[in-house]
């Protein structure tokens, strides 16, 4: 079946009743039959039917073996994070989501593990850096604010090649956009949070991995039922609920991104922009080539950091806030939002500066989204709207 209808109808478990959305199970215990019987469902923490609805859902928009529905994003990356020993080395892109990195350096590393950031765009410099202890390879792509393309399909088989594993957040292009799994990702993780939601209303994760029953899906099976990150049945319903819009939302982000990169382009004061569906984007082909889509997300430069900073206090129609993904335009300012907690050389290496303005298109009207930005940029008024 094709996306559009599976996110519809997800895995399509009618109970008895027949009801054509997912009942919402708030039971946090199951009666027995009898002595050593079961129904499926035992305690909350380790199984509820709501939950198990939208985690098969997820593995279906994936096309992978097993997914968990968890709390947040951050919550699905530290249960990879905790494959992970003491005395591994993970390689991961140098541009990436600023709560990752803080996990990384500020958690994980004091448990002996070495994580080193490279530009995971460049091949050849991802191959001279697998060492004998590398465990793992974490990408996001597109790249975190900067849109750089990396290449899953040869990551995945330079990961395999030293018996490591192809991570991918996947939460900038949603799977109605991009599916890491069939090209050879051995996991992937989502803050559900952004377009899998796509309404700002809640907070969630997800982490799939590629075989059902593979000692990786047993041991992030054990992970949660120790640890209990999972997401509530009450979240668990209005996430089914959101992904049955997810494609046409993120198609009609989509085609608005497109619009403002090229209309962007043509503005004196934007310096550079920075969308993969732009064909001059250095990752235009490879984007073409591994996704349906090149999603809603797009960054860009202005002349100076004072236009940049002014510009968010003129905005009307589109929110100054963090986050992405939603039906709502919003503007982040990446490098005292999203991007704090990145060491400066990294900021450095990747061209993140104080001039640089990331935008998560919404569903408005374009012309609207335009508007606000013209005025927004070409205004002289230093009133604050917002
Ligand atoms: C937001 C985000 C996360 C963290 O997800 P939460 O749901 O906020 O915990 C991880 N990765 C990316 C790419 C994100 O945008």
């Amino acid at each position: 079946m094709h996306d559009h209808s599976l996110e519809v109808h997800g895995c399509n478990h009618h109970d008895a009743t027949g009801a054509i959305s997912t009942p919402i199970y708030l039971s946090a215990t199951f009666r027995h039959p009898g002595f050593k019987q079961s129904t499926g469902y035992d305690y909350g923490r380790v199984a509820n039917p709501t939950r198990d609805e939208l985690e098969a859902t997820l593995t279906l928009l994936e096309q992978g073996g097993r997914s968990w529905a968890v709390s947040s994003g951050m919550a699905a990356i530290n249960l990879v994070f905790l494959l992970f020993n003491a005395g591994d080395h993970v390689l991961l892109s140098e541009d990436l989501y600023g709560g990752t990195v803080r996990l990384a350096n500020d958690v994980y590393s004091q448990y002996g593990i070495e994580f080193e950031y490279i530009d995971t765009s460049d091949f050849e410099l991802v191959a001279s850096h697998v060492k004998a202890n590398t465990c793992a390879i974490f990408i996001e792509t597109p790249s975190n604010p900067m849109m750089y393309i990396s290449d899953i399909r040869r990551l995945a088989g330079l990961a395999h090649a030293h018996d490591a594993l192809l991570i991918v957040d996947n939460t900038f292009l949603s799977p109605h956009c991009q599916k890491p799994l069939p090209l050879g990702a051995d996991i992937v993780v989502h803050s559900g949070t952004k377009y899998l939601c796509g309404h700002n209303d809640i907070i969630a994760g997800f982490v799939t991995v590629k075989e059902k029953d593979s000692a990786i899906a047993e041991k992030i099976e054990f992970f949660v039922k120790s640890e209990g990150p999972n997401m509530s049945a009450m979240d668990a319903w209005l996430m089914l609920r959101s992904i049955k819009t997810l494609g046409i939302r993120v198609e009609r982000q989509e085609a608005n991104a497109l619009q403002i990169a090229k209309w962007l382009r043509t503005q004196p004061r934007v310096t550079q922009v920075y969308y993969p569906g732009l064909p001059e984007h250095p990752g235009y082909a490879l984007q073409k080539s591994q996704a349906t889509g090149f999603g809603g997300m797009l960054s860009f430069k202005v002349e100076s950091a004072a236009l940049a900073q002014a510009l968010l206090g003129r905005l009307k129609l589109i929110s100054f806030a963090e986050s992405l993904g939603g039906v709502e335009s919003l503007l982040t300012y990446p490098l005292v939002q999203t991007h704090a907690e990145m060491p400066p050389e990294l900021l450095q290496r990747t061209g993140l500066d104080d001039t640089l303005l990331r935008l998560s298109v919404g569903i408005e009207d374009v012309t609207d989204i335009i508007d606000d930005l013209d005025q927004a940029l070409n205004g002289q008024s230093e009133e604050v709207c917002k």
